[in-house]
């Protein structure tokens, strides 16, 4: 399905991100795995994807330093020749009451799931165009939409997304190019893990399927909206959440 796409996707070495780099490669797609520090998981996914028979290249960047986003765009284009497809993943997430926060904090989650989202797509769109076309997609969240308590830098950066998302389909639809978003709920990964402890049961019920989600959910519907059948969606935003968002 997406044999000969090439597709970077940041923040690649743990959960959600992860769970998509090996789903595009299941499906064809030689995947850049993108990292910041955790080299060792990285380089592990790397060889599970090549024992699987898939090809794959480590790739370390901080996505918001735009000296290392060229870096690293560089390497892909001189190992694989392009990139058709940029799978915006990258992300951190900081607990605090807006009060609270120092413009330092305020800067690094606006910096990593905002700007990093903004470098990596602005070095990427000359390559997707050289392609005749390409997909962008962008991780969002559900606090995007429904706010989060001690989390207004992360829903507001989250929500940027969106709006990035909306205008840059605008932008890209005369290339042949898609953009959109995903906007997972409560997803079992390391994000979370310890923010759920003590408040499982409540999310359970705020969540109308009663359970949480897995990264593979979240990479199932990343791996569709890369593929040629979602050839005529552009500028959405899907919810991954179990019905959190409106339940
Ligand atoms: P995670 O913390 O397991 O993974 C995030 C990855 O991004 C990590 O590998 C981390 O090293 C990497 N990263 C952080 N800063 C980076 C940087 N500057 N440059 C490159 N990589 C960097 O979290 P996750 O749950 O897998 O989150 C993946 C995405 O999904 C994030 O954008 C997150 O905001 C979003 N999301 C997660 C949930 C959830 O419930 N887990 C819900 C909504 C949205």
């Amino acid at each position: 399905m997406l044999t000969g796409k090439v597709a970077l996707i940041t923040g690649a070495a743990r959960g959600i991100g992860r769970a998509i780099a090996t789903g595009l490669a299941e499906h064809g797609a030689a995947v850049a795995v993108n990292y910041r520090t955790s080299e060792g998981a990285a380089l592990e996914l790397v060889k599970e994807i090549e024992a699987q028979g898939g090809e794959a290249l480590l790739c370390r960047a901080d996505v918001s330093d735009r000296g290392q986003v060229t870096a690293m765009i560089a390497t892909i284009v001189d190992t694989w020749g392009g990139i058709d497809i940029l799978v915006n993943n990258a992300g951190i997430m900081e607990d605090n009451f807006l009060v609270d926060i120092t413009l330092e904090e305020w800067e690094r989650v606006i910096n990593v799931n905002l700007r990093g989202a903004f470098l990596c797509t602005q070095a990427v769109i000359p390559l997707l165009q050289a392609r005749g076309g390409g997909r962008i997609i962008n991780i969002s969240s559900q606090a995007a939409l429904a706010g989060s308590r001690r989390h207004v830098h992360y829903a507001t950066a989250k929500a940027g997304l969106l709006g990035f998302t909306y205008s840059l389909a605008k932008e890209l639809g005369p290339y042949g190019i898609t953009v959109n978003a995903v906007s997972p709920g409560r997803i079992v990964t390391d994000m979370i893990k310890e923010r759920m402890q003590g408040r499982e049961e409540e999310w359970l019920q705020q969540t109308p399927l009663q359970r949480l989600g897995e990264p593979e959910e979240v990479a199932a519907a990343v791996v569709f909206l890369a593929s040629e059948k979602a050839s005529y969606i552009t500028g959405t935003n899907l919810q991954v959440d179990g019905g959190l968002l409106m339940g």
